[in-house]
């Protein structure tokens, strides 16, 4: 039986401002998009954040069960530099100020943010569409939202008509501010704009002769409005009524809120069932800004070169530390944050190299069963990381206690047990056994010691030393191989 039938996942929905009973469209299946980085700069922490809860979402759908399908895109056009729909596109600029073609700022940016995720250890979404792949889809949706009397051309740009939409909608829905509001709180716009209201918000930009990044369309040679891409794409690969749709609190409103109001003008109903939304990063107790240098890259932990940082840490230290938040919670980011939590997984990650020299006994002292299912309770809490985290520390506890023969467990128990702290650990919250690796890497300094020893022991005719480190040492495993470049060894 798949276990997601026997866990009921209740997640915080942004649009309700409740949890609420998860209940996927489609029985067994989950469609889920987050909105991924504009490649124009490195990816920073702030994203990391953001990202690796949705990875831990997408590990634990996984490991229930379900068959899930994750998009996250990648923004490589039409994202301007403010959201008023005004100043330059992020990657053009990046383009022009380095010399290079858009593409190729995208090509770099996009590499990075993939090597990135990489050695912070996430899995691949399922499709990782581009805004550029997705133009002629793009322009189907303009012309359909201008069909449904919803979008206006002025000037070669097409804007959607926030005021005629709000008539039978509301705009506004998920971010809660109300359209009043938004008319008072937009800057004045300067008499070049061609909008008709200054809270209306672009589909199709005509781009001006400077601009590099433009594509034919039946209004101008431009580009498209930022919302956009992402109604195109979720709506192409997850259908127009899918699960969950993530991203940064940040990017509730407009673009959220936008992207709501596009998609429920074309197919005349909510995109979204399950809105979810992760909280700010500061640094420091400060907001991240390149400006100030109150700023960290996601690399720079992973090496230490960065002022801020007393030492280097791994990328799972990194990864336990963000697990230990919640994720709709605020999380300050610094050095003796990350020296607090690096403890707290060396001491997980030392239990779990000794989980599998436990004996069973006859009777079990400990309640596994009971513990198992505060594990599922948390993440089934609109995936309480925290929690979970200190009952995997109950774990710890347990793994001491029989390690020391202070408890016990039967050998039925000592397989769920095992087999749920690996679950957790490595495939739900994607930690990395770091420990392991180091112990690995001292077995080979060791080894290579002894070889180089034996080595000394032959030039020297000492035929019997020369054996005897060979034979121990295959006698725990591990056998020795000359040959013309040297002697190695391999571990059985
Ligand atoms: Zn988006």
């Amino acid at each position: 039986m798949k276990l997601y039938k026997e866990n009921q996942l209740k997640i915080y929905n942004s649009l309700s401002k409740t949890k609420e009973a998860f209940k996927p469209v489609h029985d067994g299946h989950i469609g889920m998009y987050v909105c991924g980085p504009t490649v124009y700069s490195n990816a920073h922490l702030g994203n990391l954040r953001t990202f690796m809860f949705f990875d831990v979402a997408f590990r634990y759908f996984l490991h229930l069960g379900y068959k899930v399908r994750y998009v996250r895109n990648i923004t490589d056009a039409g994202h301007l530099e403010n959201d008023a729909d005004e100043g330059e596109d992020r990657i053009a600029k990046k383009a022009r100020l380095e010399e290079i073609e858009p593409m190729e700022v995208v090509q770099r940016y996009t590499v990075d943010f993939h090597d990135v995720l990489k050695k912070y250890n996430f899995l691949p979404p399922s499709i990782e569409p581009t805004a550029t792949g997705h133009i002629v889809e793009q322009i189907e949706m303009i012309k359909d939202i201008i069909d449904k009397g919803l979008g206006y051309e002025v000037n070669g740009s097409v804007y959607f008509d926030v005021i005629a939409y709000n008539k039978n909608n509301h705009y506004g829905i998920l971010s809660g501010r109300k359209i009043e509001d938004a008319i008072h709180n937009t800057r004045v716009l300067d008499g070049q704009s061609d909008k008709k209201n200054p809270q209306d918000f672009a589909l199709w930009k005509k781009a001006d002769e400077r601009h590099i990044m433009r594509w034919p369309s039946p209004w101008s040679d431009g580009f498209p409005g930022w919302h956009l891409e992402c109604s195109v794409m979720s709506s192409k690969y997850l259908g127009d009524k899918f699960d969950i749709h993530g991203g940064g609190l940040d990017l509730k409103f407009p673009h959220h809120e936008c992207e709501i109001a596009q998609s429920k003008t074309c197919s005349g109903h909510d995109p979204v069932n399950y809105w979810m939304h992760t909280n700010m990063l500061l640094l420091n107790g400060q907001k991240m800004a390149k400006s100030t240098g109150n700023y960290i890259l996601p690399d720079e932990i992973l090496t230490g070169e960065n002022k801020i940082l007393s030492k280097a840490f791994s990328s799972s230290v990194v990864r336990f530390f963000n697990m230990q938040a919640n994720y709709r919670s605020i999380l300050d980011f610094s050095s003796d944050a990350l020296e607090a939590s690096e403890k707290g997984y060396l001491k997980l990650m030392e239990a779990m190299s000794s989980l599998v020299s436990l004996s069973p006994q006859k009777s079990s002292s400990v309640d596994i069963s009971q513990w198992k299912k505060k594990c599922y309770a948390a993440m089934n809490d609109d995936f309480n990381t925290p929690v979970l985290i200190s009952h995997l520390f109950e774990g710890v506890k347990f793994i001491n206690q029989i390690k020391e023969g202070n408890a016990s467990i039967t050998s039925n128990d000592l397989v769920d047990f095992v087999t749920t702290m690996n679950a957790f650990v490595f495939d739900v919250l994607g930690l990395l056994n770091d420990v392991k690796d180091q112990a690995s890497g001292k077995i080979d300094g060791v080894v290579s010691l002894l070889i180089k020893l034996r080595k000394e022991a032959r030039e020297n005719k000492d035929w019997d030393l020369s054996d005897q480190i060979r034979d121990e040492l295959l006698s725990i495993g591990i056998q020795l191989k000359d040959g013309r470049e040297g002697t190695t060894y391999s571990i059985s």
